[in-house]
């Protein structure tokens, strides 16, 4: 039996972590935390019986506690609630599928708790990945990528893994990985010039060819700032320098990654653009389990692309390896640049490009802070934020 808790039960992969409960019989659910869907949640406690389950708000947590009154689970709020599952005595993995750093904490809970962490969230390793890391090895807990891409890249890593020590610790540097190829769809934009992507309106970003998502990743995977963020977190998941790490625009989105190895050889993962093969692979590592669902037919396929990215297009992605290679603050501020950025697009008050610009704007404003603490990360956020807002409440209409 395997006892897991997740933090985001409500979201799209916390939704599907529990589909894949319901297909196993030895996962169980200890807790479960969410934003502030209480019916979602109401409807989870009664099927899963987790031991506890968490909102964000008071309010939230009053109301679900009123609803579950006859039930034994406990009902926790805010991030108080939230660490408190995270150490939880009864789970072993904590899926961590929130969005935003309010992942951090609860997350270096976990690990100083002993959990492993089936990681979810982008903002984690991307703003605290040097706090993450070396905690992870220190208390040997497993970091499993539960993102299709770093999953991609750690089944491809999986027959080099075996019978070798570290393998719980995320020490990949004695593999001979020579580099990390990193798929990206491209987006609805591909093969765009800069000067096409001038006049791009939210209802436009907001199609994705191949993947279903919430709305700011969809425009993040448009703008290939998903692709950057992506990145950082592949350079910390792995512990892989920067220039081995190279995106590969797959239109397909068949090859989900790969790792070429020293000796030339190339080891891809290939399958279906379902979450729940990841999200399984995670749970259950290192068995592979069956998964019901769809199949990729190579047939009716014909053919697999790769293309260089376009940085000039799409600069989102060459900031990104720019605030990577910077560290420090640097990557908080792209990534809380980026969040208000999305929000202004969608609001109509930047343009397109005006995402990358703004992106690029808050980096070069921004005093870098080596080594940044959790207090720390979380203020270069809050200021990054705060400058943005000011900047937007100075001028009327569209800034950017
Ligand atoms: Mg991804």
């Amino acid at each position: 039996m395997k006892n897991i808790a997740i933090l985001g039960s409500t979201g799209s992969i916390g939704t599907q972590t529990l589909d894949i409960v319901r297909n196993n019989a030895d996962l169980r659910v200890t807790a479960l935390a969410a934003g502030n869907s209480v019916d979602k949640m109401e409807e989870q406690v009664r099927e899963f019986r987790p031991l506890a389950a968490c909102m964000w708000s008071r309010e939230a947590a009053e109301d679900l506690r009123v609803r579950t009154a006859d039930l034994k689970v406990k009902v926790l709020y805010g991030m108080e609630g939230l660490l408190e599952i995270a150490v939880m005595p009864e789970s072993q993995v904590l899926v961590t599928a929130i969005v935003g750093m309010i992942g951090i904490r609860p997350t270096i809970a976990a690990i100083e708790a002993g959990k492993d962490i089936a990681l979810a969230n982008k903002e984690t390793l991307v703003t605290a990945g040097h706090i993450i890391m070396p905690l992870a090895r220190e208390k040997k807990v497993a970091v499993l990528p539960v993102d299709s891409e770093h999953s991609a890249i750690f089944q491809s890593l999986n027959g080099e893994l075996l019978g070798r020590t570290g393998e719980r610790t995320g020490l990949y540097g004695d593999l001979g990985i020579e580099k990390l190829l990193l798929t990206a769809s491209g987006g609805p934009f591909r093969g765009r010039t800069r000067a096409e992507l001038a006049d791009i309106r939210p209802e436009d970003a907001l199609k994705h060819p191949n993947w279903n998502m919430g709305r700011k990743i969809t425009i993040d995977s448009s703008t290939l700032v998903n692709k950057g963020l992506e990145v950082m977190e592949a350079k910390w998941l792995f512990g892989v320098e920067l220039d081995r790490i190279q995106v590969v625009i797959h239109p397909q989105s068949i090859v989900h990654s790969a790792v070429q190895y020293a000796d030339g050889a190339i080891i891809a993962q290939m399958g279906p653009h379902d979450m729940k093969l990841p999200i399984q692979y995670a749970l259950f590592y290192p068995e592979r389990r069956p998964l019901a669902g769809e199949r990729v037919d190579l047939f009716a396929l014909g053919q697999l692309t790769f293309e260089k990215p376009d940085m000039t297009a799409f600069p989102g992605l060459a900031l990104a390896y720019r605030a990577a290679e910077t560290g420090g603050s640097m990557p908080v501020v792209y990534n809380a640049a980026n969040e208000k950025a999305v929000e202004l697009f969608l609001e109509r008050r930047i343009s397109y490009p005006g995402i990358a610009e703004l992106i690029q704007e808050a980096m070069e404003g921004h005093r870098i802070i080596a080594n940044p603490t959790v207090e720390e990360i979380l203020a270069a956020e809050q200021e990054t934020h705060q400058r943005i807002r000011e900047k937007v409440s100075r001028a009327p209409g569209i800034i950017l």
